[in-house]
């Protein structure tokens, strides 16, 4: 009863109040719109509408794979909350830029699109099939990229991205295939591209799925692509190095740079290697193309880890950064765009056992991913126990390191959550039960592992509804030549178009 009251008292508060927000986000956005319209874009003084402004010659794409407002604001609070006990917001430096848009999702075969026709709906302009790269829905016509045409008209192109070259993201520039797991196939189209640089994360199967095909690093080099894979190489690079194919000297679940969180301080970071990008590319008459993808976002959030999402869309920020610096220093003739792909996870801002308060200070406890801590504690403990020795007290040290969670200061429930689900990961593969409760409760991730983040992010007051992707729109921001195009509400097909107008691209 006590419950319910306080549920209806609070619920009328609430329904108000989010009237009250929609209020002010309309006036913020119709401000912003205003303000985008009027303001030159770069300090410089320049008058941006389309027909003053020249073409964009230096162009950024950044794509946070699985980042919507969600994952934008969660870091943004994270932020705040690890400053200051007050609510308030401290802005990503994109989330800073004068044009905001917001960017439908949906593909030609559901309102839940994946990566690949994602990728395909924002390289090319054409809307296709979950799986399906830069290929028609009937996978017999193929679609020329964004980043072909720029190189047609003689831009450099870079793509960068944490994830590896031949996922669907970084794929999508160069390749076409009518499924996004032809990895081998994707990584030859990567060699014969002749794009100029190509950075961050390995292949999946550069000798091809039995290993058994021409070496993918090879056909590159005998196509003049300079490969370097240590630090000390990647660091050396100098404008003039011609072609250049740099894998990350430590690569951590499915061949990507390893998570934020798990980055020791001297690796090469996101922001490295947009930065060597825009050194290498940079003196070339008709300009560069680069797009740069924060890919772990995504993954992280499949798997309802807020900390290390959170922790990858703050990298990503510091990449965007890179380009942004390098706007101020050539204002009237460079374009920043950044969106993301789709949502996912349904993170949201918000939980049941929560309700209108967040801890998100509790976010920072956590040091390691939940990929990093199956590595280093789980997977070598279910390994070396028998498993009618194996108890749950024996990885709490490793829970509490790794996340910052005190079992002692668990409730009853949370415990006995955490014991199911101990129990669960402890029971062989096969035996795992895949029933639906199964599924909804743990995805196909390790359980102890997932009820953890989850017990975390709830307790910080984030709320997960999927290990899957979402159909909301995303948001898109822009700042430079023409950047008044990405203003407004729009598809993801649209930001194609806006990009070849701003780099004035014969299609
Ligand atoms: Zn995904």
């Amino acid at each position: 009863m006590i419950l319910k009251n306080n549920l209806t008292g609070k619920r009328g508060w609430g329904l108000s109040s989010s009237r009250f927000f929609i209020a002010v986000t309309v006036m913020l956005l119709t401000g912003m719109s205003l303000f985008a319209r009027a303001q030159p874009d770069d300090g410089s003084g320049r008058n941006t509408s389309t027909a003053a402004a020249g073409r964009a010659k230096y162009v950024f794409l950044f794509i946070g794979d699985g980042m919507a407002m969600s994952q934008i604001s969660s870091a943004e609070i994270y932020t705040t909350a690890r400053s200051s006990k007050d609510i308030g917001i401290t802005r990503l430096g994109f989330t800073r830029l004068p044009v905001a848009g917001l960017t439908t999702t949906y593909d030609a075969g559901t309102f839940i699109t994946d990566s690949a026709s994602a990728v395909t709906a924002i390289a090319t302009g054409n809307k296709t099939l979950s799986g399906v790269l830069n290929m028609d829905p009937g996978k017999t016509k193929s679609f020329k990229t964004i980043a072909e045409y720029a190189h047609e008209a003689g831009m450099k192109i870079g793509i960068v991205s944490s994830v590896t070259l031949d996922h669907a993201t970084p794929a999508g520039f160069f390749a076409k295939a009518p499924s996004r797991s032809s990895y081998y196939d994707i990584a030859v189209q990567m060699a014969r591209s002749g794009f100029e640089y190509f950075a961050g994360g390995g292949l999946l199967q550069p000798r091809g799925k039995n290993g058994d095909q021409a070496d993918v690093i090879q056909m590159a080099a005998d196509a003049g692509y300079r490969y370097v894979n240590t630090k000390a190489a990647f660091d050396a690079l100098k404008p003039g190095a011609g072609k250049v194919l740099a894998i990350n000297a430590v690569l951590q679940d499915s061949g990507s740079m390893p998570y934020e969180l798990d980055r020791r301080p001297d690796d090469l970071s996101l922001a490295d290697y947009t930065s060597k990008g825009v050194e290498l590319l940079q003196d070339n008459p008709a300009g560069f193309f680069m797009m740069v993808e924060g890919g772990k976002i995504d993954w992280a959030c499949h798997a309802n880890d807020a900390g290390a999402a959170i922790h990858d869309v703050i990298a990503f920020d510091n990449a965007v950064k890179v380009a942004l610096d390098f706007a101020q220093s050539h204002p009237g003739e460079t374009l920043v765009v950044i969106t993301g792909d789709h949502e996912t996870g349904g993170m949201t801002i918000g939980f049941a056992g929560t309700q209108y308060d967040t801890f998100f200070d509790k976010v920072a406890l956590q040091k390691k991913s939940f990929i990093a801590f199956n590595s280093d504690a789980l997977s070598p403990y279910k390994k070396n126990t028998p498993k009618d020795q194996a108890k749950l007290a024996d990885l709490l040290p490793a829970i509490k390191e790794a996340f910052g969670l005190d079992y002692e200061f668990l409730s009853g429930f949370q415990r006995e959550q955490l014991e199911f689900a101990f129990q669960r990961s402890m029971g062989d593969e096969i035996e795992r039960p895949v029933a639906e409760d199964q599924y909804l409760l743990y995805g196909g991730y390790e359980p102890l592992t997932v009820k953890i983040t989850q017990i975390m992010n709830q307790t910080a007051g984030i709320g997960w509804t999927s290990y899957a992707h979402t159909g909301v729109p995303v948001s898109t921001f822009a700042v430079g030549v023409h950047q008044e195009l990405f203003d407004g509400y729009y598809d993801n097909t649209d930001i194609f178009r806006k990009m070849a107008s701003a780099m004035n691209l014969n299609l």
